[in-house]
Parts: C-alpha cells; structure tokens; sequence
C-alpha cells in the first residue's frame, strides 16, 4: 500500500489504528509474552507507521509508536529501575538497498570524503530479552530489563543465577560500568522446558525469546534458578570510562572481564556489499546455531563518530538491524477445526501436510477468524504457503489454488460453539465470533476461573492455576460459585498430596475473606466482554448494587430504548458495553451462574467515598517519573479526590503533573495553556483535600 492519494483524514485515520494495534502487541510481546502475530507482521505493522509518518509529518501522535521503545512494564511484583542511560532499540533494514541507505546517510553526516573506509561491526542479532548490568568498582549491583527504555524491572536477584554473568569484574575497570546484552535460552533447553512445563500442566511459552523473559521476570529468584538462561553482552549504557576508541575493543574488553558475546562478531570494511555478504552467510548458518537470532546488527566502530552521529527518536543512526525474512513453505490444508479461547473467541485452525519451515515441522496454521479464510478463499484441499517467522504461530500467506474448481466447499460452523454448543456471535463492526456460553463453556472455564481469582479481580491468594486445574479435574470447580463451598471439601483436599492442615486453612481462609467482595471487583471478576476493571468502577458508581445492573442490562437487551441510553449516558460506557453486558445475561448459563454466585457472597453497596478538593470533577493527567508513588497510585489519588484521570492531554485537561523526563505531554500542555504542576505540587493538593476530610 502506497501513501500516495492517500487523504489527511484517511492517514490520521490510519495512523490512530496503528497506534492502537502496534500499542495492543507490544504489551501483549514486552509485558505478558504471549505475541498473537509473527514478528515479521508486527514489523510490517511498524514500517506501515513509519511510511505514513514520513507522509505526513504533521500528523504524527503525541502516541506515536515510533517514539516508544518497547512497552511501559506490566504491573509486576518486581521493582522499577530508571536507566540512567536510556536503553534505544534499533532500527530495521530488510533489503541490501536499505542498508547501504543507512552507509550511504552516515557519509553524509560525517561528511567523509570519497574513498574514506568505514570500519562496521557486525554480529548476529540473538532473539533474547535485553539487560543492562551495573557494575560499581567492579561489583555488580544492579540488573534490570529494558521495560520502556527508561524504566525497567529490577531482576538483580535473578540474574544471580545465570553463570555467564559475573557477579565481579577484574581489577581496574571502571568506577562505573553498565554492560548490556541479552539474556536467552537455547534451543534445546526451550524445547525440553516446554516439555516440562506440559509435563505438569504449566504455561507453555511460545518461543526461546518468550521462556527466557518469563524464565527472567521471577519474583521468586529460585524459579529462575532452574531455568538454563544464558546471557551475552553487546553494548554498555552509563560508564565512567569506556575502555577503547572502538566498538570492537570494547567487545574484546568486555570478553576480557568474563562476558561471552557473539561468536560471530566481526569487524568488517568494505561498503555495503560485504555487509550483505556477511548477512547472506550467518543466514545459511541460522538453522545450526544453539540458539535463535532474528538478523544481524551492523553498528560504526568509531565511537567518536557514533558519538556525532547520536540518535533518532528512538535509535541511534550508528546501528542498524537487519532482518531475516520469514521463512516460508508449501503444504496442503487437510482440514479447518475450529478453536475456543479463552475470551470464548472462535478461531479457526488449518489442519496441514506436515511440512518442515525454518527446522520445524509445522502441522497447523492459524487462520485468524471468517474473514481471513474468505480472503484466502480457503478449502479443505488448498495448496498453500504458509510462512514462520521467529517461532510464531505459522500462517497462510498465500493460497496457490483458490481459482481450482473443488467439488464441494465445507464451511466451518461459525455460528455455534464447538465445546459447548452455545450460540456463537460476531458484534458489528467485528470480524471475531465469540461463544456466548461464557462461565459454562469448558474451554473457557477454567481460565475464566484463573481470572476470577486473579489480583486485579477477586484476589484470592493461594488459588493458583495448578491447584484450579486439579480442583476443576476432580469437579469440584465448575463455576465460581464453587470456589465459595470448597469449604465444604476441606477434608478432601486434605487427602491430596502437597496439602497439609496449614495450607488448607490458608486457602480456605483466604476465600472466606471475599465474602463481601467489593462489587466492581466482582463484576470485572465475571469477564464479561468489554467490562474491565475501570468499566465496572463505571458501572458500579452509577448502580451502587449489582441486581440493578442487571435489570436494565435486560431490559436494554429486550430493546428498550430508555434502559439502553440510561446506559450509555453513563460516563465511560458505550454501546458495545452494552451489547455485552445484553448478551451476557441472555444466556440462561451465565444467569444461573450469576445468581449461584450472589447466593454465596455479598458485596456492600458500592460507593466510591470522594473527598472534596480544588480538582473536584476536573481532568488531570499524569506524564514523567513520579518518585514517590506509582501511576496506579496517583489515578486513585485523583479518583479519591473526585478527579477524573486521563491518559493523553487535551483542550479537556485541566492539570498536568508532569514528573522528571515529561516530554511531548509537557509541551502540549504548555501549548494549550494548561496547568502544570510537579509530584511535589500535586502531593500538596492531596494533603489539602486530606487534611480538610479529617
Ligand atoms: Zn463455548
């Protein structure tokens, strides 16, 4: 798609989309490790931004994906650590014009005459999470992961464990020294995880790259310790000296200090064709390496150069990624079966010929929902491409023999769930199909249980997924409800391995405890579509109590014209809100678990006790580092103090609190005329509101 013709209205248009999709899979890839899509695609879905971006420069978004690096960290039982030197990303090249593009930019800002050598390092890129290593006086004192850039996660304790990390340095490095690279896991070792992993019914990961950042993010140190990470270093971040003139002799330093880095490092001089060259020969040999790489990165060896040439954005021009292409093959689809996730979403998966792509054997494709099968005009009998890219979930990416003639054309069922029979929905404007059996379905079950319990929604501790899975085996879990007359069974789940008198009690005291559910917890605990935790704060200020939710959701179901827009009015609700909550009580299922559940707890009458204060009913936003507290902390703050918390700024905002490193939030706000304040400012108006309640 070209960006030519393209109108204004159509590229902001597009821009917001992408903004929202690549946001939706960095948090998905960075904070959950779970990608939906191939990193060939999400590449695609960026280099899309960047051409619109360049088309329009005026529309770029103050979201713009091409000014984060990864995505902010999840909430994580880890703590945070500002990087002192900002950690970048790199840029992605895929053919041999953009890289010599990339020389060919560098001679221009160096201005280097005709014929000057430019000496650049290459190394493959490993499939790894990145980690910056602080060294003082030759200690290492601190480990954290990249999260944003600017904050990561502290995992000092985890590293400990990984043995191709020294825990000290020789004598006579520097004061300070940050030594960043990646940390992986081998491909046997991925494979024989996941195996173990199936083994007791864990979490399989999707990739090495996936296993290692979740092996990695640990609260609990001695899981990671059983966990065969490894760890090779291709950088520095904050240093008080940096031991060479060159990239490659710092490399060849940090070697000297215990760091393995890239057995395939080299220093090359010769223009973009031995680049490509070097680039074509680690491909031939990716198949036979230990470990995942996803290309080769090309960094200028003169550090005084790199220094003038300094960064983009996000990414320094002195480096550059090369990407491999996703590696692809032909098969024949033999059948499409149709999946339940656990969102209820109908998936449709291709049955294939097995047929090996990139090392595996690949025996089953996503194919994504309807519309994708129509788009590739897909039958049972197809031949096909289908194509692999780090690991990912294989897709088709084209079909060879959509214009055959075939005898007959079975369709795959999309209106009725395959497990448990209930009426399966698309919402309008929506490609994906959904089974409306919710808490009923089997598929969807025991997950959904996993996310009642969940710290956000019941948080209930000490019912884990493993002990759901078995409890759910044995039947004594089929709805929530359940989980309240576990009780009942405290004898029986004595006479199981692993529980004793002590852990039993715990439990089962820790369920007592949420009784009296707090009801917007107990609603966003029914994973009722669209209905998140702020939704059902939403809901619940304006019902106070769960049974009249219900009520007018029916009646809005039914058609009622009044109960519906009663509903919509509500701030922060909108029509596919609606819809769910409509569809949710339509199904008997859902309604006889509902009323099991309100039968063994009862929530209090939702209020949400504000204070009066000078922010009362206006909009604040909260942009930088706060010191003192966390995000989450200073939205409950504002809501406490009858504020309302928005993400982005505009005309709407009334007060900025901009901490240290505020960016483009600040300037804007600036622009309009609006209030700023700092963390110390706002704590100020906190105290007030406070001390006035008292
Ligand atoms: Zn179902």
């Amino acid at each position: 798609m070209s960006t030519e013709g393209l109108s204004e209205a159509d590229a902001a248009n597009e821009l917001m989309r992408l903004a929202k999709a690549i946001a939706h899979h960095d948090r998905l890839y960075h904070a959950e490790d779970s990608p939906e899509i191939t990193d060939a695609e999400y590449d695609a879905l960026v280099r899309r931004n960047a051409e619109l971006e360049a088309a329009f420069p005026h529309l770029v978004r103050a979201d713009s994906p091409s000014r984060k690096v990864g995505h902010a960290i999840a909430a994580s039982p880890l703590g945070k650590v500002t990087h002192e030197v900002r950690m970048m990303s790199l840029d992605n090249a895929f053919s041999p014009e953009e890289v010599a593009e990339w020389l060919a930019r560098m001679r221009r800002f160096l201005n280097l005459p005709e014929g000057e050598p430019l000496a650049i390092t290459a190394e493959d890129k490993i499939d790894g999470l990145s980690c910056s290593l602080r060294y003082e006086n030759g200690v290492l004192v601190r480990a954290a992961t990249r999260g944003d850039g600017q904050v990561g996660e502290d995992v000092t304790a985890n590293v400990a464990h990984i043995p191709d990390i020294p825990q000290s340095l020789p004598a006579g490095v520097p004061a300070v020294f940050e030594v960043r690279g990646e940390v992986y896991m081998e491909k046997q070792a991925f494979t024989a995880l996941n195996a173990a992993q199936h083994e007791v019914g864990g979490k399989l990961f999707a990739n090495p790259r996936n296993a290692a950042a979740g092996s990695l993010r640990q609260k609990d140190a001695s899981v990671t310790a059983k966990r065969p990470l490894r760890f090779w270093a291709h950088g520095w971040g904050a240093a008080s000296a940096v031991p060479g003139a060159t990239q490659a002799e710092v490399v060849a330093k940090l070697r000297d200090w215990g760091f393995p880095v890239s057995p395939l490092f080299v220093r090359l001089v010769g223009g973009a064709d031995e680049l490509v060259a070097h680039f074509d020969a680690i491909g031939a040999a990716r198949p036979g390496l230990a470990y995942d790489i996803d290309g080769v990165v090309y960094k200028l060896d003169r550090l005084d150069w790199q220094e003038r040439l300094g960064f983009v954005a996000k990414a320094p021009r002195w480096a550059l990624a090369h990407k491999f292409p996703a590696e692809r093959a032909e098969t024949i689809v033999q059948g499409i079966d149709i999946q339940v996730g656990r969102t209820g979403k109908l998936t449709p998966v291709g049955r294939l010929a097995p047929v090996l792509v990139g090392g595996v054997t690949v025996t089953n494709v996503t194919l994504h929902n309807r519309d994708e099968i129509a788009r590739l005009g897909l039958r049972v009998g197809d031949r096909v491409v289908i194509q692999r890219a780090g690991d990912v979930i294989p897709q088709v990416v084209e079909n060879l023999t959509r214009d055959e003639p075939r005898l007959e054309a079975v369709e795959p069922d999309f209106t009725k769930c395959p497990e448990c029979d209930s009426e399966a929905v698309a919402e309008e404007g929506e490609v994906d199909v959904r089974c409306t059996g919710g808490l009923i379905c089997p598929a969807q079950r025991t997950q959904r249980l996993e996310h009642f319990v969940s710290r956000k929604a019941l948080d209930i501790e000490g019912l884990g997924e493993k002990t759901i899975a078995q409890f759910f085996a044995l039947g004594w879990l089929e709805s929530p409800a359940d989980i309240y007359r576990l009780r009942r069974r405290r004898s029986e789940i004595l006479s199981l391995e692993g529980w004793q008198e002590k852990s039993v009690d715990n439990l089962l005291a820790a369920i007592e405890a949420k009784r009296a559910p707090d009801a917007a917890r107990l609603l966003f605990a029914l994973g009722i579509r669209h209905v998140g935790e702020v939704t059902a704060r939403d809901l619940m200020k304006h019902f106070h109590e769960l049974p009249a939710l219900r009520t007018l959701a029916e009646r809005a179901h039914a058609g009622d014209m009044e109960a519906a827009s009663e509903l919509t009015a509500i701030d922060g609700i909108g029509p596919s809100v609606v819809e769910a909550l409509g569809d949710f009580f339509h199904e008997p299922h859902n309604v006889a678990v509902w009323e099991d559940l309100l039968a063994e707890v009862s929530p209090p009458r939702y209020e949400v006790k504000t204070v009066a204060s000078r922010v009362a009913g206006k909009t604040v936003v909260f942009t930088g580092k706060l010191e003192t507290m966390s995000r989450d902390e200073a939205k409950a703050q504002a809501e406490r103090l009858g504020a309302k918390a928005a993400g982005s700024v505009s005309a709407k905002t009334d007060l900025l609190v901009a901490g240290p490193g505020a960016g483009s939030k600040l300037k804007k706000a600036a622009e309009l005329g609006i209030e700023t304040t700092d963390e110390a400012g706002w704590a100020a108006i906190v105290a007030e509101a406070l001390g006035g309640e008292g």
